[in-house]
């Protein structure tokens, strides 16, 4: 069976409305992709790819593993690869991509939203949940491609154009080709496109311009809250005295309060596993679309991102 059938068929037994199956919008038909401006965004220097980011990318197949893009809910899609969240939320007024995995993943990227029907061009907006390798690795490649603006909290927004260089955890080992940031962000943003609303929720920590975004998907009447939640983890991250940022703890008890506390029907991730993402999946053949449903996932994922937290907080604070 053809994928584009695939896709089809899926969204017609999910969701019987033309305008979530139908992600490609109308609204500049006949433009082809010869008016698209060149890429601002290309890096202009060659990348090449650290050893450290070629070995963690190999020991994490999933991040670069092929995956059948799916709808979510209402016009909320998965496009990314296995291991990754990319997110498309569609729209007749263009669409809006979250994140753009590691550098090489805008391969799969673009050919899960062909797969859709989506034209690159009819992405609008690019956003990032936060600058690091795994998720901002080819975005330069996606905005060059789709000609789409790419948006990011405005803390975040020097580390990605340095391409992820002078990380205050990581230094330069986990270096992505840069990406030219066209519009920033800033806690509580509201973004309008077209229909689609979409809010930036600021969750310091894991970098200092993480971002949690949220916006309702509907089905008929039924619209739900879907939250993408940003990266609550510090692994391996220096915690105390850190010059680089010193405010780095505050920030990190202000993310797990906000994130615990948002409206949270559909919680996703830029790692899915953070939010049991496929666990729920699976069940949706016998529980239908309902399954994604989880109002607990946002507040369970704090909780157990906290309590990670403060024992790595209390090791690095008990003297050796
Ligand atoms: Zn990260």
């Amino acid at each position: 069976m053809a994928s584009f059938t695939y896709a089809r068929i899926l969204c017609a037994l999910l969701v019987p409305t033309a305008f979530a199956c139908t992600p490609a919008p109308a609204s500049d038909a006949g433009r082809s992709d010869k008016t698209l401006q060149p890429a601002t965004t290309a890096p202009n220097v060659p990348y090449r790819m650290s050893t450290d980011l070629r070995r963690n990318i190999a020991e994490s197949p999933s991040w670069t593993a092929p995956q059948k893009p799916f709808l979510i809910y209402g016009n909320t899609w998965f496009v990314g690869p296995r291991g990754l969240g990319v997110f498309l939320i569609a729209s007749p007024a263009g669409h809006i991509l979250i994140d753009g995995g590691v550098p090489g993943d805008a391969v799969l990227i673009e050919a899960n939203l062909r797969q859709l029907g989506v034209r690159l061009h009819d992405i609008k907006w690019i956003l990032n949940t936060h600058a690091h390798s795994d998720h901002a690795g080819d975005l330069a490649r996606l905005a060059a491609d789709t000609g789409a603006q790419v948006i990011a909290n405005a803390a975040d927004a020097a580390l990605l154009e340095r391409g992820g260089t002078d990380d205050p955890q990581y230094g330069n080992r986990f270096a992505f080709p840069p990406v030219r940031v066209d519009r920033t962000v800033a806690d509580g943003d509201v973004l309008r496109l077209g229909d689609l609303t979409i809010t930036a929720h600021a969750t310091p920590g894991h970098t200092k311009g993480n971002t949690t975004w949220t916006w309702t998907s509907c089905e008929g009447t039924r619209c739900l809250a879907i939250v993408d939640v940003g990266s609550l983890s510090a692994p391996g991250f220096h915690l105390v005295g850190n010059s680089r940022y010193p405010d780095i703890v505050r920030d990190f008890e202000h993310s797990f309060a906000v994130v615990a506390g948002l409206p949270c029907d559909i919680p996703i991730a830029p790692h899915p596993e953070m939010v049991d993402f496929w666990e729920r999946v699976a069940k949706r053949k016998q529980h239908g679309a309902d399954a994604m449903i989880d109002p607990t996932g946002c507040r369970a994922y704090a909780t157990d991102a906290r309590q990670n937290f403060e024992a790595e907080l209390a090791a690095q604070q008990t003297p050796r």
